[in-house]
C-alpha cells in the first residue's frame, strides 16, 4: 500500500502529472487496460509523464521511498498485475506517444506509450514500416519487452532490435516499396 509520503515525493516534483481517484481522468485511465481484472485494480495514482526526465526522476523518487509500482505502456498485458498495481503507484506512459521520423528517413524515435496500429499509421505516411505486433492495440514496449504471445514475432522483433530500456529503443525500420517490404535502415525510438 502507498502512503501520503511515498505518493507526495513525485507529487512534490510534478503535481499536473498525477492523477488520483478524486479526478474525472482517473477512470480513462483504468479503462485504458485490455484485461478486465487488471482494469479493476485501483492504483494510489496514474503518473503520466511527459518526457524521459520525469520518468527518471519519479522512478528515483519511487525507489528512494520504497514504494511498491507497476509500468504501463499499451496495457495489453494478458496477466493480473502484468502492468497494473493495487493501491500503488502507477506509471502510465500514455502520454509518450510520438513518432518522430528522422530528416535522413534513417531513424525514428517512437515513445512507449506507442501502440502498434497507430505506430504503423505514421510510418506508412512515409513509406516506411517496422517488423511489430499483429494486433494494432498492443503496446510497442510490452510486446518487445518479451510479452508476446508468439516465439516468432518475438525472435522476428528482436533481431531488429538494437538498444532497449524503459524510455529509449532502437529497432531496424524497412523502407516500403511498391514491389514489397524490404532495404532495411535504421529505426530508433525513445523518449530522448
Ligand atoms: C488482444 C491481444 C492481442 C495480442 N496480439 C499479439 C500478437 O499478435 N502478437 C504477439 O506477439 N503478441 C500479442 N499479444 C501479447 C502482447 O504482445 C503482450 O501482452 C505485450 O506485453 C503487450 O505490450 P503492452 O505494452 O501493450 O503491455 P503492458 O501491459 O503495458 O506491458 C507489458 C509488460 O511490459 C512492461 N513494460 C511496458 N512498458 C515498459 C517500459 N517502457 N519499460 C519497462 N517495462 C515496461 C510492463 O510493466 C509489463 O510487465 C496480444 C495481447 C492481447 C491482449
Amino acid at each position: 500500500m502507498l502512503t501520503i509520503r511515498q505518493r507526495d515525493a513525485v507529487a512534490a516534483l510534478y503535481p499536473s502529472q498525477l492523477v488520483d481517484a478524486s479526478s474525472p481522468q482517473f477512470a480513462k485511465a483504468q479503462e485504458s487496460f485490455w484485461n478486465a481484472l487488471q482494469r479493476e485494480n485501483a492504483p494510489a495514482c496514474f503518473f503520466q509523464p511527459t518526457n524521459a526526465k520525469e520518468v527518471s526522476k519519479a522512478l528515483v523518487e519511487v525507489i528512494r521511498a520504497n514504494a511498491p509500482f507497476a509500468i504501463k505502456g499499451g496495457g495489453h498485458s494478458s496477466n493480473i498485475e502484468g502492468s497494473s498495481i493495487h493501491n500503488g503507484f502507477q506509471f502510465d506512459l500514455c502520454k509518450l506517444n510520438h513518432v518522430r521520423i528522422a530528416e535522413d528517413r534513417q531513424t525514428v524515435d517512437v515513445g512507449p506509450g506507442q501502440r502498434w496500429g497507430a505506430f504503423y499509421e505514421e510510418l506508412e505516411k512515409e513509406g516506411l514500416i517496422a517488423v511489430g505486433g499483429r494486433d494494432a492495440g498492443v503496446g510497442v514496449p510490452g510486446f518487445i519487452f518479451g510479452g508476446q504471445f508468439f516465439l516468432m514475432s518475438r525472435s522476428l522483433v528482436a533481431s531488429t532490435l538494437l538498444t532497449r530500456s524503459i524510455c529509449r529503443w532502437s529497432v531496424l525500420l524497412f523502407q516500403r516499396s511498391w514491389l514489397g517490404y524490404r532495404q532495411p535502415c535504421l529505426c530508433r525510438y525513445g523518449t530522448g
